[in-house]
């Protein structure tokens, strides 16, 4: 049953494009499947979490980590009676808008991008299905519902917000998202911290005496050793991680109820109009969370074999985004024709965005083949 305060996909804000309702499907079930049809949610299989794609086999890329945070959040959107179709729409697309490389390509290419108007991810997302995935007959993007952009666009700056139309306002008016954007927003980051971990054991960047510093971990880690003193390995890790994404879970669940039962929300409306996000962890939840993301970020992200990874990042983003605005005929010609029109309509700014487009949507082979063959002087990879 749906919540008053749910998102009702039959009250939608609509599309840009008016289009007749799905038959046998909901408005956000159609933009669900819009999604996984689209070229830019396939790309996510090849794209970087933390680990470069070819790293390993097991490792999360954005395309495993997006499941997983489609996963979370409609259990909890099911839980708490809110629209598991947009929960899942708005998972499915969360980092589609992501750089090869990870959050090191997005530097690389914000930096690049420093005086055309700079490059953020989440804008990017809301760009990849508004106007660059190029398959419907009628309109270009994927003319998605407004519930979903919204989700999409998680944060970004007022002076963005400005130029992003119906979906920027919030920002502006200083307003909420709907309770399935701001879940989908917390199951990102239960997802992120709790699979970190387990790439990050299994790649031997951290270990288990390490991780007994942190507290969310080490309380699961106790127990499973009490219950199971015998398990060893992948077993034992795994045992903690599933109980670490329990406990987050069942916190968020409570939390959340609490606070919509005081706020008492009646539409989606009230949901949006009050001061603050209703879908939230406990303060003491919040404070282990944060103890976690300092360890990870200490211990993982800048671990100096990440670290060396990201300056070969940020070298591939800015040679090919170089190279590209000093000569467009190394383009591939569709995107040369783009780049001209670009160029005569709206100078340089315009230009360097056909390239950060370009650069942006490559995977990480893609982009570490095209620099190959751009730049190499050994193995003739042309
Ligand atoms: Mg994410």
């Amino acid at each position: 049953m749906r919540a008053p305060y749910a998102a009702n996909p039959e009250k939608s804000k609509g599309r840009k494009f008016p289009e007749a309702s799905p038959t046998y499907r909901s408005e956000f079930q159609r933009d669900r499947d819009r999604i996984i049809h689209s070229t830019g949610f396939r790309r996510l299989e090849y794209k970087t979490q933390v680990f470069v794609n070819h790293e390993g086999d097991l490792y999360r890329t954005r395309l495993t980590h997006s499941l997983e945070v489609a996963q979370i959040a409609r259990s909890i959107a099911r839980t708490l009676n809110l629209d598991e179709d947009l929960t899942e729409a708005i998972s499915l697309a969360h980092d589609i808008g992501h750089t090869p490389f990870g959050h090191a390509g997005q530097d690389a290419l914000n930096a690049c991008m420093k005086d055309y108007g700079g490059f953020e991810h989440n804008i990017q997302s809301l760009r990849i299905i508004d106007v660059l995935e190029k398959n419907y007959a009628d309109f270009n993007g994927l003319n998605l519902c407004f519930e979903t952009r919204e989700g999409v666009l998680k944060h970004c700056s007022l002076k963005n917000a400005a130029n992003l139309g119906d979906v920027g306002e919030r920002f502006i008016n200083k307003k909420q998202s709907s309770l399935e954007a701001q879940l989908t927003n917390i199951a990102d980051q239960i997802a992120y911290n709790n699979h970190d971990i387990d790439d990050g054991l299994r790649s031997g960047l951290l270990n288990i005496e390490q991780m007994r510093e942190v507290q969310l971990f080490s309380t699961q880690y106790d127990k499973v050793m009490w219950k199971h003193p015998d398990l060893k390995g992948n077993r034992r890790i795994h045992e903690t991680i599933r109980r670490m994404i329990g406990e987050q879970v069942v916190d968020l669940v409570e939390t959340s109820r609490e606070n919509i039962a005081k706020v008492n929300p009646q539409s989606i409306e009230d949901v949006r109009n009050h001061s603050e996000q209703l879908i939230s962890f406990s303060d003491e939840m919040r404070t282990h969370n944060q103890e976690l993301k300092k360890f990870l970020r200490e211990n993982l992200y800048f671990h100096h074999k990440v670290y060396r990874m990201t300056r070969k990042a940020h070298q591939v983003i800015e040679s090919l985004f170089e190279v590209f605005m000093n000569d467009l005929r190394l383009l591939p010609p569709g995107h040369l024709k783009i780049a001209r029109e670009a160029l005569l309509a709206e100078g340089m700014a315009g230009q360097a965005r056909v390239i950060a487009d370009y650069v942006a949507g490559m995977t990480d082979r893609y982009a570490t083949r095209e620099y190959s063959r751009l730049f190499g002087i050994e193995g003739n990879v042309f």
